[in-house]
């Protein structure tokens, strides 16, 4: 069996986006849909950024009700499908736009999966806007993001195989690994950590969320859940691996989440959203 053609193909849709980052975790629950979605919004904060956000879980897509964009359509252009805009420079795509019902679970193997999948890294059409210099770019080009996040299922999927075969010509910056402390969560994060080396995707770094719970009242900080082994930042030490930051709970991150609306926008100055900022400037 020959290489597949369409490892080029997807190569030169995505040959102008310059940084394409992966976000993933070994566990569901730990905050990396909302870590995908408030990397988006911190890096699409500054307008000369443009950002796209991908949501790759076909099983449990979360990004479109995380950026308030659950009740809208994908439309096929001569292009492909044009992704949603949430703000100018701020575009999203799930797999979620393209099942039949949100509340019907999927129950595919592999093969229908990885096909989707491809489909979509193929058809999605990032060159989008009016102002770029589209009359420059070659057939099957497409103009630049700066950046686009990939926000994928827990574990390591058929999903993840798909991606990482399919994005290997066009250039993966790295990957990013969301936690929380617990040594249950940490385990598996060390099985995404062997899968990064093993695919020699380069990890740009470990974020621990929901590290410790700030009381609104008194300002003390508490740990909720004990991290009997060090922690993220620990196991960083240990392994020789960039220690991002840690995200403290905030029940309005829930709220935010909800409601589609952007956690670091509306709570600017809060340690949550603080934190956010300053693990998005250390990328
Ligand atoms: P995952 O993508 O890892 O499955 P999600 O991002 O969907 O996890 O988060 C699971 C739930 O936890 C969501 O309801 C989200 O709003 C909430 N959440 C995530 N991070 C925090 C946090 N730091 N504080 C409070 N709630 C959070």
């Amino acid at each position: 069996k020959g290489p597949d053609p369409d490892v080029e193909v997807i190569a030169k849709k995505l040959a102008n986006i310059k940084h394409k980052i992966l976000v993933l975790s070994g566990k569901g629950g730990v905050g990396k849909s909302t870590f995908s979605c408030q990397l988006t919004y911190v890096l699409g904060s500054d307008p000369q950024q443009r950002v796209g956000l991908v949501d790759v879980d076909i099983c449990g897509p979360s990004v479109p009700t995380m950026m308030g964009v659950g009740d809208e359509q994908v439309h096929e252009s001569g292009n492909g499908w044009t992704p949603v805009y949430v703000a100018d420079n701020i575009s999203v795509m799930s797999i979620g736009f393209m099942l039949p019902s949100p509340d019907e679970p999927v129950i595919w193997r592999g093969p229908k999966k990885n096909g989707l999948i491809k489909q979509f890294l193929k058809d999605v059409d990032w060159d989008d806007s009016d102002d770029m210099e589209i009359d420059t770019l070659g057939a099957g080009e497409s103009s630049g993001l700066d950046y686009l996040i990939f926000d994928t299922p827990p574990g390591t999927t058929d999903e993840h195989l798909t991606v990482v075969q399919y994005l290997k010509q066009s250039g993966i910056d790295g990957a990013i690994l969301v936690t929380t402390p617990q040594e249950i969560s940490l385990q598996d994060v060390r099985k995404e950590i062997d899968f990064c080396r093993k695919a020699n995707i380069k990890i740009l770094g470990i974020v621990e969320n929901m590290s410790t719970f700030i009381c609104p009242n008194c300002h003390g900080e508490n740990i909720i859940f004990n991290p009997t082994t060090g922690g993220a930042r620990a196991m960083c030490h240990e392994l020789g691996l960039n220690f991002l930051g840690s995200i403290p709970l905030d029940p309005r991150i829930g709220r935010m989440c909800d409601n589609g609306k952007s956690f670091t926008e509306e709570f600017p100055e809060s340690p949550a959203a603080q934190a956010y900022i300053q693990i998005v400037d250390k990328i």
